[in-house]
């Protein structure tokens, strides 16, 4: 913190958090004092939903506690002896972290080699996780909701067609973390259909008020599914959702980098989002981590098409994701931090300075995915590149991206990286394209 003088204290923490993961202390295990439930919910926090990645830092098969099926989805550090603003934290499960998520007189909190660093809110259970469709689906199976309750997760396809170590990104586990919450006995749905998800969206619709976003999503598709390409088929879903609830939720779409003709029927349909995720500006790692989109696409034409798809949503409305720390992975990645972040510092300026912000989510190494478990990148990365965020958001006079909620400490609800906490506090409304 002497170090980084002009961060907020709660990002240490978040970063260190996301990197590193936490363990569950007693109350949170299975077979430990856990908190009584209120007999309808299968706990009284909303509990981890996997998703789409397990982004967890041990395979189920190595979690003694059944800590997969007890973990909340986030915690909020408030308080203590660092006096922290609220900050919301996705839950990465590692046994081994010198971070605890436990409980005391008090209440939970989380410690650190022993040391007290916050108090600890679990996030409420919205009261349709307890319900089920017609199919007899749990509904948080569906339609899962992350960001303290501001964003519906629809994960379509849960799988992707890149397969194999010449295809697949080598830091994600999307395929065999399928594998193994299908052997752990979760209920986990490789294409869901779109009458399913729109019936879990009533059921949201009929009680909730904190989602605020849908983020469309699931692996890419590189011939056909069901007899579609990948914009056909996560097209079905955006026109289902948008023709029932027109304008109700900011409705954003993850898909590879498309050509813009095949984007226009998503911004018709109502979709203000788009996310052609780049995952890593240096020309050489891209190659390496993601191989599939390297030679089914390319990266000229991937970067080419995310400056094209401005034109069909607005420069603002187009969010690469960047897989924050990838760049230092082993055995080809930077090792050295200044390299790493003069690489992705250039990336930043390149699609800024064309109005484009990208994001980020801060890796931890899956042990499910070809990169293995390995050290995930130092602290020091991460906090280097949120002031180069930072800095590069404001030289070119951007405002914080689109669809994630407020910015700035103690309002950010962002949980999956800290670069919406280092952001000057402000509500964020999505610009006309
Ligand atoms: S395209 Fe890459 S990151 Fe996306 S789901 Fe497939 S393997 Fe994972």
């Amino acid at each position: 913190m002497e170090e980084f003088p002009d961060l907020p204290r709660e990002v240490f923490f978040k970063e260190d958090l996301l990197r590193l993961g936490l363990s569950l202390g007693d109350a949170l295990r299975a077979g430990g004092a856990a908190p009584k439930t209120d007999g309808a919910a299968q706990q009284p926090y909303q509990e981890k939903s996997y998703f789409i990645f397990s982004f967890d830092r041990t395979p189920i098969t190595e979690m003694s506690h059944q800590e997969n099926l007890r973990a909340p989805e986030e915690i909020a550090l408030t308080g203590g002896p660092f006096l922290l603003r609220r900050t919301i934290v996705s839950v990465r499960l590692n046994p081994e972290s010198p971070y605890l998520l436990g409980r005391d007189d008090d209440g939970f909190a989380l410690w650190l080699d022993g040391q007290l660093i916050a108090r600890v809110d679990l996030p409420p259970r919205p009261a349709y996780y307890g319900k089920t469709l017609e199919s007899g689906k749990p509904v948080v199976e569906i339609a899962p909701v992350i960001e303290w309750g501001y964003l519906i997760y629809l994960t379509a396809f849960r799988r992707c067609q890149y397969v194999g170590t010449d295809q697949e990104c080598r830091f994600c586990d999307i395929n065999p973390n399928f594998d193994q919450q299908r052997a752990a006995g979760r209920v986990y749905t490789t294409v869901k259909d779109v009458d399913e998800v729109m019936e879990a969206l009533d059921l949201i619709a009929a009680s909730d008020t904190r989602a605020k976003a849908y983020t469309l999503t699931g692996g890419s598709v590189t011939s056909q599914l069901r007899g579609q390409s990948e914009s056909e088929f996560y097209l079905r879903y955006a026109q289902a959702i948008e023709a029932r609830y027109p304008g109700r939720w900011i409705g954003k779409a993850v898909m590879q980098a498309m050509p813009a003709e095949q984007l226009r029927p998503f911004r018709e349909a109502g979709i203000k989002i788009y996310h052609p995720n780049y995952e890593v500006w240096d020309e050489k790692l891209f190659a390496w981590l993601c191989p599939g989109k390297s030679s089914y696409i390319g990266r000229q034409t991937w970067i080419d098409r995310i400056l094209d798809a401005r034109e069909v949503f607005g420069a603002a409305n187009v969010i690469p994701n960047f897989v924050g720390g990838v760049e230092m992975a082993r055995p080809h990645g930077f090792t050295d931090v200044e390299q790493a972040i003069r690489s992705t510092g250039a990336g930043l300026e390149f699609f800024m300075s064309q109005g484009i912000t990208p994001r980020f989510t801060t890796w931890c190494p899956e042990p499910l995915s070809n990169l293995g478990l390995q050290e995930p990148a130092p602290l020091e990365y991460h906090l280097r590149l949120l002031q180069t965020y930072r800095d590069t958001l404001a030289r070119h006079r951007l405002a914080p991206p689109p669809g994630y909620g407020a910015s700035g400490a103690g309002n950010a609800v962002f949980s999956v990286s800290a670069f919406m906490d280092v952001l000057p506090a402000r509500e964020i409304t999505v610009a006309k394209s």
